[in-house]
């Protein structure tokens, strides 16, 4: 039998303890609501990706998100939506037509509440002790501005946790506790949470409203390999907090009829070091080399771009090769390329030999292939005056197929070093509609009553991930949540 405990009758229930449910949280409890907070996880683990992030912020300034975030998100925001369609987002929100309001797009309008929002949320964390700063990052060159909060994610989660604890009462927080079904009332609006407790113990938390703020499906192996396919067996999460986000949530929202947002098909990819267990242990020198597969062979442009701007698609790349796996092949010649270490996080040393063919033997690649890889990229390097690691150089090879875009120097001088990579996920696209209130829309492109999403569990993203938006993602949609629900039930009281 479930629990019927009228102590677990709150205002607001919020299922998750990162950055997106902590805020909702925090910023509910401040409006004068009484929550609680569902967490799968033990408190020492709580927090999710945002536990395990630098969490960058795409920001120009305190004030201001980066010159490029609305045009990023703008043409990463579908697939090739219908124009007719489209044509009617000039007109305002509430005239859109249902079809409209459900699709799978990135609103214009929720486009802009991110960028007037993110600076606000940013602003609101620092009243909690966090600093916002232009901290250093592990990119060589870059194409964007970030600020980060000193500390990281662990910074945030700890100064709004700490902020939620010292207020008991008001935020309760039920740790290893996993929300498995949205409970409607007669009326149709959602008013509580079915969950599952230690030893399996079924719990309802009842509450007014829920915000899902449980993350994506990156901990799930079985909404992956249905999701993005059979290579999804080669994949996993970027960080251990990546493997509680079991996808519970986005499920809940799609059962209450939720509109789906977001690529299901795709995820954020990050190239990683498969044999080190740190977090986010990526490599991202290999713009100075080439990647090739088992085969031996190379199979995309590997430096078409800045390495930020381009790195999640040759990830995507890589994992579709067989195994899922390549590596990055350098020579000498790295050394050249100021603090190169800084672009490799895995503290795996890389493999290293004095020839190709010793290369090839340790890591179990054909000699003869990949010496005809290197030779062919060698012969079509151009003269490598004016080579500049920082700036995309345009030394492009010429007649080879794929090109090599920037960077291409021969590979010649020993010691010949090897890194592996596979492609980890840190985080899904796939998610749910929301409006700008961040209310859950339905397929019918109205609002479900007393359902928020929040963070990851808001879909946004298609095709290329504009980086470092995902953690203002989570702290917007949260506040957004909040806020809504709040002045609702304010002005219902
Ligand atoms: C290593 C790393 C680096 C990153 N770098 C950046 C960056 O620099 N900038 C950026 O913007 N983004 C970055 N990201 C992505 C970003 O950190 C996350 O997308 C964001 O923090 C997600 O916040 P969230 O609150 O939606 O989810 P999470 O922080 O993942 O929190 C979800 C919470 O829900 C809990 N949960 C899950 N399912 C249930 C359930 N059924 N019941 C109860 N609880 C549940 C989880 O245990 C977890 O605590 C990075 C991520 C990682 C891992």
């Amino acid at each position: 039998m479930a629990s019927t405990d009228p102590s677990q009758e709150f205002d607001l229930i919020v299922v998750g303890c990162g950055i997106a449910g902590l805020s909702a949280a925090v910023t509910a409890q401040q409006n004068g609501a009484r929550v609680a907070v569902i967490e799968r996880a033990i408190k020492e683990e709580r927090g999710g990706n945002t536990r395990y992030t630098e969490s960058y912020w795409r920001m120009s300034s305190r004030d201001e998100v980066s010159a490029d975030f609305e045009d990023q998100l703008a043409r990463n925001s579908g697939g090739y939506p219908d124009p007719e369609l489209i044509k009617e987002t000039t007109r305002p929100y509430d005239e859109w037509p249902p079809l409209l309001k459900s699709l799978a797009i990135t609103d214009p309008e929720l486009i802009s509440t991110l960028a007037r929002e993110a600076p606000i949320a940013l602003q609101w964390l620092e009243t909690f002790g966090v600093t916002f700063d232009f901290l250093p990052n592990y990119f060589i060159n870059e194409s964007t501005t970030r600020m980060a909060p000193v500390g990281g994610g662990l910074a945030l989660v700890e100064a709004l946790a700490t902020y939620a604890e010292t207020v008991p009462g008001d935020i309760n927080f039920f740790y290893e506790t996993t929300a498995k079904a949205l409970i409607r009332g007669a009326d149709g609006a959602i008013s509580g949470i079915a969950a599952v407790g230690k030893g399996n113990r079924r719990q309802e938390i009842r509450g007014q409203a829920v915000v899902l703020a449980s993350g994506g499906f990156e901990g799930s192996p079985e909404m992956q390999s249905h999701y993005l396919g059979p290579q999804a067996l080669y994949i996993r999460p970027v960080a251990r907090g990546g493997h509680y986000n079991r996808g519970e949530g986005i499920r809940m929202a799609l059962d209450a009829g939720g509109a789906p947002a977001g690529d299901y098909g795709s995820f954020h990819a990050q190239p990683v070091d498969p044999r080190s267990g740190e977090q986010e242990p990526v490599v991202l020198t290999y713009t100075y080399g080439i990647l090739v597969n088992k085969l031996g062979r190379r199979f995309v442009d590997e430096a078409p771009a800045t390495v930020d701007a381009s790195y999640e698609s040759r990830t995507r790349i890589i994992m579709q090769q067989p195994e899922g796996l390549a590596y990055a092949i350098h020579d000498g010649g790295l050394d050249d390329v100021p603090n190169w270490q800084k672009s490799v996080r895995s503290r795996v040393p890389p493999l290293t030999a004095d020839s190709v063919p010793d290369l090839a033997a340790q890591i179990g690649v054909d000699a003869e292939a990949l010496i005809a890889t290197i030779e062919a990229y060698n012969a079509a390097c151009p003269d490598p005056a004016g080579f500049d690691p920082i700036h995309a150089d345009g030394l492009a090879t010429q007649g080879l197929e794929p090109i090599k875009s920037n960077w291409a120097r021969v590979l010649d001088r020993p010691p010949f070093r090897a890194w592996p990579i596979i492609a980890a996920n840190c985080f899904t696209f796939g998610g749910i509609k929301v409006n700008t209130n961040a209310q859950v829309i339905n397929m019918d492109g109205e609002v479900i009553p007393g359902l928020y999403a929040a963070g990851e569990v808001v879909g946004l993203y298609y095709r290329n991930y504009p980086g470092s938006t995902s953690v203002m993602r989570g702290a917007v949609t949260g506040r957004l949540a909040a806020l809504d629900f709040t002045r609702r039930h304010n002005r219902a009281a």
